[in-house]
C-alpha cells in the first residue's frame, strides 16, 4: 500500500533506511512512550518496520493500519528517537506527514475532530472567549493600563502570547513576567488580545495542515498592518510554528525575525539591559527542558543562561536533560488523544524530579509548566513548577495579585 502525504513530501524511504539497531528504544532518555507500552510499535524503530511491511504487503492494511495509526498518534513528537536515530531519520516531520494521511483516510482520532471544532469555533484551543486573552486576568496586573493600551498599536516587536499562556491560570504568570520586564527595560510592543488567534500548532502537530492556514494567515496580516517585523513569543510550541512550520508544511514564508522569549531574556541580560536582579530567590532550581525548546528547536543554553544571572539560586539538572530530556507527556496533542496516556508518561518526568534537591522545577514552555504544576501533586510531590520568566520578575523584585494567588 502507499502513504501518499509521505510521498509527497519525499519522506517514503525513510521507512527503508531503518538499522534496526534499537537505539530508540533502549538509548538514555529515550522513547517515553516505548517505555510506557512496552510494545515495539510505538518506538520509532516499531513504527518505521510496520509502515515498510505495509509498504511491501507483507501485513494487509485491515491487520496493521489501524494499529499503526494509534502508534502514530499515541506519540507526544518528543523528538527522542530523531535525536538517538544512528540513521538520522526525521521522526517528527514524518509522523506530522503520516497523521496528515490518516487524515485524509478518515483515520482520524475521533477525539480530535472535537478538538478543532472548538478551536475553529473559539480561535483558541482553550474554547474561551478571546476577550479573556487579556481582560481575563490582566486585574492582575499592575501594568494593567498600559497592557490594554498596547492592544492593537502599530510596533515593530510583537509579544506573541499563544493559547497556554493566555488562558491557563499558570502559565498566564510567565505571560505577566514577561510583559512587566519588557515595560521596565522600556521595550516598545505591541500585543493583538482578541485578535490574537491560536497558531494552528494543535491541527499542524496533527497533520491538518490546511485546517491551521486561516489560524496563521490572520495573525500574519495583524501583524503586517501594524508594521510588526519581530515576534517574540514564549511559548517554543508557537516559536516552532512561526519560526519553521509555517514555511514547512503551508509554504507561507512571512519574513519576521522570530525570537523565542528565553533566547531574548538571555541577550538582554548578556547585554546589560536587564538590570536589578537583587533579590536573591535562595533555592535549589531544576529545569525541564521541553521538547519544542530543546531537541525540537536547540535552546539548550539560553534558559540555564538566564538562570544562571538569577541571584540566589542554586542550579541541579535533572538526570534525564537537554538531549536526553524527558518530554512531560503533554507534547504531539497526546492530551487531547489520551489523556490517560500521557499521565502515565508524566511518571517519568516525575521520577527524574525526584532524585533531584530541586525546591523548584523551572521551564521555557508554558504546556510543560501547565502539565507538570498538575501532576506532580497527584504523584505526591509539591515542589512549585514556575516558567523561567517568573522567577527573573522576581528576583527583579516584581510581583502582582495572581502570583501570590497561584503559588501561595
Ligand atoms: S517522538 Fe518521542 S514519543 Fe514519539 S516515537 Fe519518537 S521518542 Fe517516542
Ligand atoms: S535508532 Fe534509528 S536505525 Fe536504530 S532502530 Fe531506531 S529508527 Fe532504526
Amino acid at each position: 500500500m502507499d502513504f501518499p502525504s509521505l510521498k509527497e513530501h519525499d519522506l517514503q524511504e525513510y521507512a527503508f533506511t531503518c538499522a534496526q539497531c534499537s537505539f530508540c528504544q533502549v538509548g538514555h532518555g529515550a522513547c517515553p512512550t516505548y517505555k510506557v507500552k512496552r510494545r515495539d510499535s510505538f518506538s520509532g524503530k516499531g513504527k518505521m518496520m510496520l509502515t515498510r511491511a505495509l509498504m511491501q504487503g507483507r501485513i494487509r492494511p485491515s491487520e496493521g493500519l489501524e494499529g499503526l495509526r494509534d502508534a502514530i498518534f499515541g506519540c507526544t513528537l518528543c523528538g527522542g528517537c530523531e535525536e538517538i536515530c544512528q540513521v538520522d531519520i526525521p521522526f517528527v516531520k514524518i509522523y506530522q506527514v503520516m497523521r496528515n494521511d490518516f487524515l485524509k483516510r478518515g483515520m482520524w482520532p475521533e477525539e480530535l475532530s472535537m478538538t478543532k471544532e472548538i478551536l475553529l469555533k473559539s480561535n483558541n484551543i482553550q474554547g474561551q472567549a478571546q476577550m479573556d486573552r487579556i481582560e481575563g486576568w490582566s486585574y492582575w496586573t499592575p501594568n494593567e493600563d498600559e497592557l490594554l493600551d498596547k492592544q492593537g498599536t502599530p510596533a515593530k516587536t510583537a509579544f506573541f502570547f499563544g493559547c497556554a499562556s493566555s488562558f491557563r491560570g499558570i502559565s498566564i504568570q510567565a505571560t505577566i513576567a514577561t510583559t512587566l520586564i519588557m515595560d521596565k527595560i522600556e521595550e516598545k510592543y505591541t500585543v493583538l488580545g482578541e485578535e490574537e488567534y491560536c497558531c494552528g500548532a494543535p491541527l499542524i502537530m496533527t497533520g491538518d495542515f490546511e485546517g491551521a492556514r486561516a489560524l496563521a494567515e490572520h495573525n500574519i496580516q495583524k501583524y503586517k498592518e501594524l508594521g510588526v517585523e519581530r515576534i517574540i513569543t514564549n511559548c517554543p510550541g508557537c516559536y516552532k510554528m512561526w519560526a519553521h512550520e509555517y514555511h514547512e508544511f503551508l509554504d507561507i514564508d512571512h519574513g519576521f525575525e522570530i525570537v523565542y522569549g528565553y533566547q531574548y531574556l538571555a541577550d538582554l541580560l548578556d547585554e546589560g539591559k536587564l538590570t536589578g536582579l537583587n533579590t536573591p530567590l535562595d533555592v535549589t532550581v531544576t529545569y525541564h527542558d521541553g521538547c519544542d525548546a530543546g531537541r525540537n528547536s536547540g535552546f539548550y543554553e539560553e534558559p540555564r543562561k538566564v538562570l544562571e544571572y538569577l541571584p540566589g539560586v542554586t542550579f541541579e539538572e535533572l538526570p534525564h536533560n537537554k538531549a536526553n530530556c524527558f518530554c512531560c507527556g503533554s507534547g504531539g496533542v497526546l492530551r487531547a488523544v489520551d489523556a490517560d496516556f500521557a499521565n502515565q508518561i508524566s511518571r517519568l518526568k516525575v521520577e527524574d524530579i525526584e532524585a533531584t534537591n530541586a525546591d523548584i522545577v523551572s521551564s521555557g514552555c508554558p504546556s510543560c509548566v501547565d502539565f507538570m504544576a498538575d501532576q506532580l501533586p497527584q504523584a505526591g510531590v509539591n515542589k512549585p513548577v514556575k516558567d523561567l520568566a517568573v522567577l527573573v520578575a522576581q528576583a527583579l523584585g516584581l510581583t502582582w495579585d495572581g502570583l501570590d494567588e497561584i503559588y501561595g
